[in-house]
């Protein structure tokens, strides 16, 4: 069984350990708040005080970390994985981060001979929990081959999706186009109810027809339509707004380097900027109906 170095605890990197635990491997962590490591540790991790501790005589090294910047610190900074790893440890980056930034560790890691893969997920923390994430690789066909083998116990679904930064596009890519159709979503379930449609009559339209989509189907935005819509649970959290802000957000930095308008990302992302702004931040996305109408069933009243 492997030694496996992890980097990040958070609400996906905690339980993605304990699949890997589960499967008999050890899993050396660490992350800045001790609180993480303590609640990983309860679940089998052996809790590491640094990056350096974390990676020491590890086959595998996963990171999980908010953002691009938090990447750039945990790789390259003093103290940094580049600075302790060995070179025959593979690197693997699950976090969410931008295009640029993914293929700039890339190449980091190339003049300094390690071998890394970009590996963001999706499937979101009930996927983390149940070892059912879809895995989005991109690198080196023998690097990206050698990470499956690990990354098994922790997913439903492993692509390889290209070369260098080639698993971030596709995540980046997937999530702008789930956050365009959900504001399709909300704009419609609206519309059809003030010309006096039933909601679950228009849904089981729509699902049949050219105007069904994934968000149409799993969070219709009107409670007692759909099982898994956060309609029903006063739009508590399963995907955040703040979380779905940030990978519009990815889409469209992307979009500026590449030299592409995408107006409906930016559309969208400027709505999920006003949930924001009016502290609803932490509302599930499908929220947004609620700047389609302010009184849209199940919204929180303040
Ligand atoms: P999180 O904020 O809960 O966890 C990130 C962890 O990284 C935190 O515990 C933080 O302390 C740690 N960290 C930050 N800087 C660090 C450093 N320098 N060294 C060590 N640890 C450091 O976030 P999360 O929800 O676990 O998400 C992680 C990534 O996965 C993000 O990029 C997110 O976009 C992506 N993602 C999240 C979900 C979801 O539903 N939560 C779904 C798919 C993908």
């Amino acid at each position: 069984m492997a030694v496996i170095g992890w980097i990040g605890l958070g609400r996906m990197g905690g339980p993605m350990t304990k699949n890997l635990i589960a499967a008999g491997h050890t899993v050396n962590g660490f992350d800045v708040v001790p609180a993480a490591v303590e609640a990983a540790a309860g679940h089998g991790v052996v809790a590491k005080s640094s990056i350096a501790e974390a990676v020491e005589g590890a086959d595998i090294v996963f990171s999980m970390l908010p953002k691009g910047e938090h990447a750039k610190t945990v790789y390259l900074g003093e103290g940094g994985v580049f600075d302790n790893a060995s070179t025959s440890t593979l690197l693997v980056d699950s976090s969410t981060i931008d295009f640029d930034t993914a293929t700039e560790l890339h190449q980091a890691a190339r003049d300094r001979g390690f071998k890394f893969v970009d590996g963001p997920v999706s499937g979101g923390v009930s996927g983390a929990a149940a070892g059912t994430l879809t895995f989005m690789l991109g690198g080196d066909d023998v690097d990206v081959e050698n990470a499956k083998t690990f990354i098994e116990p922790m997913a439903g679904n492993i692509f390889h999706a290209g070369g260098e930064g080639a698993g971030q596009a596709a995540k980046i890519v997937n999530n702008m186009l789930l956050a365009i159709s959900l504001q399709g979503v909300v704009e419609g379930a609206v519309l059809a109810q003030r010309f006096g449609l039933k909601p679950e009559v228009f849904y089981d339209i729509a699902k049949v027809s050219s105007g069904d989509s994934w968000p149409l189907r799993t969070w219709y935005p009107v409670p007692g339509v759909v099982d898994t819509a956060a309609a029903n649970n006063n739009f508590e959290a399963g995907f955040s707004t703040m979380l779905m802000h940030k990978d519009v957000g990815l889409a469209l930095d992307g979009a500026k380097t590449q030299g592409v308008t995408l107006s409906a990302a930016e559309l969208v992302y400027s709505r999920l900027q006003q949930l924001i702004d009016d502290g609803n931040g932490d509302l599930d996305c499908s929220a947004i109906i609620g700047l389609v109408d302010e009184n849209a069933e199940g919204l929180p009243q303040d």
